[in-house]
């Protein structure tokens, strides 16, 4: 099982997500590292899993079980909370 972070101040990116297919999401990536982590529940097959793989943008993976390309399109800006980081 994947810990989840303590608080968003851990992590380089984090994303509580419901996607349009109703997949929902955990995704994020400790401070320091370029690794994602995501816990979801997959929309089309209705399987929990967890993935972690490398970060990259935009963030997206595959459902283990059915192999569904699941995006983590960026959020819309908002909520006071800066998101973008120039590299
Ligand atoms: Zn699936």
């Amino acid at each position: 099982m994947l810990k989840e972070p303590e608080s968003m101040a851990e992590c380089a990116f984090f994303s509580r997500r419901v996607l349009k297919d109703s997949t929902r999401l955990l995704a994020w990536v400790p401070k320091g590292t370029n690794v994602m982590n995501v816990k979801y529940t997959c929309g089309h097959c209705k399987k929990q899993g967890e993935i972690t793989q490398e970060f990259q943008k935009p963030a997206r993976f595959n459902c283990q079980n059915c192999g569904i390309d699941i995006i983590i399109e960026s959020l819309k800006k908002g909520r006071g909370k800066k998101s973008k980081k120039a590299k």
